[in-house]
């Protein structure tokens, strides 16, 4: 194969979904946004619909401790040992391992499409995040690996905040994978845009064929690598997408409509797959019957704040929280 490598950040394609606003060296999540204040950061065109925060009906407190779930054990952004003993800060900072403190969010037009968001979530833990469009789904996700900064509060990953100077390590840490694989994938061959991240990211070049396989097999695509990712399945480039992310090997996964779009059987292996995935996963999505399969935590949004946040079945027993926030049973 030729180099693989060369010629990447001159692709065309990546000026042709006018978001590579960031220098040709950037993360692939740049690819897909400015570099924090959210210009022409937003994956999606999403209709502007204000309307007033709709009150509290329920908030669900989260009951179970986190820390009794998932086990401690690998390095702390903060800069702990992998493998290391777990030290009660240790637990505590996992259990934190994703936290936002009242953050407030606007949009360069002025509209404020977060108000206020608090929430914790454990390291290893799944969580999906649901929510009537514009309801401010998106817009809290981009907060995670820094593609938004808020305009008020702080997100902190595993004790670090997420701000301009800690942007790239966040990146490394968080992999953001958008609705849309064709904005996660514009090179000639899946090799190329498996390898982008870590090689981006100083990655030494031996180790990369190594991380682009791990990625493929992961997803269940190996042997696609020479294959062009815009001539694949909308599933298979979902598959792709997400290897982009996985390939620099984030401790959080964050998906935003992983299953939109999918014919039955794409489904049912993208559901497979996220099975599979041990990272600290956080899911948008109005498939409430993945939702209620795979997450044990729901977190609701609904006018730019978090409405309820619990035991995915307890909530889902209840119809009138979710008649309120336009959800369904699935
Ligand atoms: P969701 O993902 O839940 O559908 P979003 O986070 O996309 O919601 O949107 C939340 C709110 O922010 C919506 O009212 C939407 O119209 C608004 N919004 C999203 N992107 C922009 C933007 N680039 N400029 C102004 N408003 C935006």
């Amino acid at each position: 194969m030729s180099d693989p490598l060369v010629g990447r950040p001159d692709d065309p394609r990546s000026d042709s979904v006018g978001r590579r606003d960031g220098p040709p060296l950037d993360p692939p999540d740049q690819r897909a946004a400015d570099s924090g204040d959210g210009e022409h950061a937003h994956p999606h065109e999403h209709e502007h619909v204000h309307e007033d925060a709709p009150p509290h009906v329920h908030v669900h407190v989260h009951e179970h401790d986190p820390t009794e779930l998932h086990a401690v054990g690998t390095a702390a952004l903060a800069g702990a040992e992998a493998g290391a003993a777990v030290e009660p800060g240790e637990i505590d900072a996992a259990a934190r391992w994703i936290e936002l403190e009242h953050v407030h969010f606007s949009y360069p037009d002025g509209f404020e499409a977060l108000h206020g968001v608090s929430l914790q979530i454990a390291r290893g833990e799944k969580v999906a995040l649901v929510g009537p469009n514009g309801a401010g789904k998106s817009t809290l996700m981009l907060h995670l690996n820094g593609i938004h900064l808020p305009s008020h509060g702080t997100v902190r990953i595993g004790g670090t905040v997420v701000d301009r100077k800690s942007v790239k390590r966040i990146r490394a840490e968080v992999g953001l994978v958008f609705q849309d694989p064709d904005d996660q994938l514009f090179s000639p061959t899946v090799f190329e845009d498996v390898a982008f991240g870590p090689l981006h990211m100083g990655v030494p070049q031996a180790e990369i064929h190594e991380r682009v396989e791990r990625a493929l097999a992961a997803v269940g695509m190996s042997g696609f690598e020479r294959r062009l990712p815009h001539r694949l399945s909308l599933g298979q480039r979902k598959r792709v997408a997400l290897a982009t992310v996985l390939s620099m090997d984030p401790s959080v996964l964050v998906f935003d409509e992983p299953s939109a779009g999918l014919d039955p059987r794409g489904r049912r292996e993208l559901i497979g797959l996220l099975r599979t995935l041990d990272q600290t996963l956080i899911v948008s999505s109005h498939d409430m019957k993945l939702v209620a399969e795979i997450f044990p935590r729901l977190v609701v949004m609904d006018g730019g704040v978090v409405v309820g946040d619990g035991p995915t079945d307890a909530i889902l027993a209840d119809d009138a929280f979710l008649e309120a926030h336009g959800l369904e049973r699935p």
